[in-house]
């Protein structure tokens, strides 16, 4: 069964969207487009090139995809003919878009016929990002793909997208991967150590791709530690002080989704906590508990439900390019005072 294939077996989690995708190769139904949804680090894009590898893995039957063969290999590097990934362009201000010029050069591109795979693949990584021009522009491609074209498209916010590009699309929505099943992975298959894989799969959210980052890269903790010393900055401070922190933070606004996602983490905590005392093994930041408690106690449930919420709506703002400085100042208003 193709399900047992090589390529298949190494994504972790998502195991109804393999099924569904293992399924439509070997039944001949593969459709034109596909829009692949979810948050970030989650897998998306893994599971686009692992879709397309069995598109164009040159296997035996069964064994696509192969992981091995010369298509499975230039897929994996992003350098197949056939195959064009489209990334958003990161401003100066670390602003993503997918730009018209982008889509009209993979236009021309998808019009030309492959010239050695049995489908020519378009991957678009976030297309929530693309501008007005660039999304209406693709809308014709869709409407009209040239034969043996499959066009791949990732967004982490599906409301973001034209309601039109959504229903020319078969959605596969990939939800967080369990806890478990992340620490499991980071000691198998990346000989993490029992202790810090416990904690990564904690901090991850369900999103195997940032655990597997942060087994790499110690500077992924230290940046989480950092983000959650600024939120105590925050918390213990003035007015002005606020302010002040964010003028600071608005000034760099690449960093701000992974700030925000620590702190609602931390909030998320909280809330567990102020609700249930028992809540211990449910918490992300599990290497913390101590001081979570003495918070939740301390905090009224109010004012704790209330930034949990507002943080959550700051982070769906960011991604909806709202202006940075006003957003943080209204979260950091929102804030109770600790201390
Ligand atoms: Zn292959």
């Amino acid at each position: 069964m193709d399900l047992l294939a090589p390529g298949w077996q190494a994504i972790v989690g998502h195991d109804w969207a393999v099924r569904l995708l293992a399924i439509s190769i070997r039944h001949h139904r593969v459709g034109h487009a596909y829009l692949i949804t979810g948050p970030d680090q989650i897998g998306k894009m893994t599971l686009a090139r692992t879709f397309t590898q069995a598109l164009n893995c040159t296997a035996a039957d069964g064994q696509r995809p192969c992981g091995e063969c010369r298509a499975c290999l230039l897929i994996a590097a992003d350098r197949h003919p056939d195959v064009r990934v489209v990334l958003p362009e990161i401003s100066e201000r670390g602003a993503q878009s997918i730009k018209i010029e982008q889509i009209r050069r993979l236009q021309q591109d998808l019009n030309l016929s492959a010239y050695e795979a049995h489908y020519k693949v378009a991957i678009l990584k976030r297309f929530d990002t693309a501008n007005p021009n660039a999304a209406n522009a693709f809308l014709k491609t869709l409407e009209e793909p040239p034969s043996n074209v499959v066009l791949i498209l990732t967004a982490t916010d599906s409301d973001a997208l034209l309601p039109t590009i959504n229903s020319r699309c078969r959605t596969v929505s990939l939800r967080p991967i369990p806890t478990v099943l992340i620490e499991e992975t980071l000691m198998t298959r990346h000989h993490v150590k029992p202790e810090t894989a416990n904690l990564l799969a904690h901090l991850a959210d369900g999103r195997l791709g940032w655990a597997i980052l942060a087994a790499r890269e110690a500077g992924l903790l230290q940046e989480r530690k950092a983000h959650l010393d600024t939120l105590h900055q925050a918390l213990n401070g003035s007015l002005i002080a606020r302010f002040t922190l964010a003028e600071t933070m608005s000034r760099k606004t690449e960093t701000l989704p992974a700030i925000l996602r620590t702190w609602l983490s931390w909030w998320r905590d909280l809330a567990l906590l102020a609700f249930d005392r028992q809540a211990g093994d449910r918490l992300s930041n599990i290497d913390e508990v101590e001081l979570l408690h003495e918070m939740a106690v301390g905090l009224p449930r109010v004012r704790l439900l209330a930034s949990l919420k507002q943080t959550e709506v700051a982070l769906r703002q960011l991604g909806q390019n709202a202006n940075a400085r006003l957003l943080l100042e209204n979260l950091l208003l929102t804030y109770p005072r600790s201390g």
